[in-house]
């Protein structure tokens, strides 16, 4: 399998890697939406969310959150993302599954493009009730 994530794990290819574990690994994304933006990557290749172990997934958020903090140190953003992008639909790029955290300055002129939907009315209990059904108690 040829993916540019596992060869950075594996140390194949460099990669500039700023925090790991066992199980994960945190590298600077190579083309990023602003400087310091960090990918955080599960070791072992998945592609998405919902494939990755909870067990691993946990250890990503530990990751992420003790780069957020040294992300915060040392760069002093006015803001920061944690994203996930799933499928190419929503933007996935590399289908090995990673974790964005990009820091963000006021006036940077990062940009998603976000356009907001409204909800007809009863539409939204609809929508409600559709999901909690699906997500179970
Ligand atoms: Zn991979």
């Amino acid at each position: 399998m040829n993916c540019i994530f596992c060869n950075i794990i594996n140390g194949e290819i460099p990669g500039e890697k700023v925090y790991e574990t066992e199980k994960s690994m945190a590298i600077l994304d190579l083309f990023p939406l602003n400087k310091g933006h960090v990918l955080v990557l599960p070791k072992n290749h998945y592609e998405k969310l919902v494939e990755i172990p909870l067990e691993e997934l946990q250890d990503m958020i530990q990751v992420a959150y003790k780069v957020t903090q040294g992300m915060i140190n040392a760069l002093n953003p006015d803001g920061y993302h944690l994203l996930m992008n799933n499928g190419k639909t929503a933007g996935q790029e590399i289908d090995h599954s990673h974790l964005h955290i990009i820091p963000r300055f006021s006036n940077d002129r990062v940009a998603f493009g976000w356009r907001h939907l409204k909800y007809q009315e009863e539409e939204l209990k609809a929508y409600g009730e559709k999901l909690r059904h699906a997500i179970g108690t």
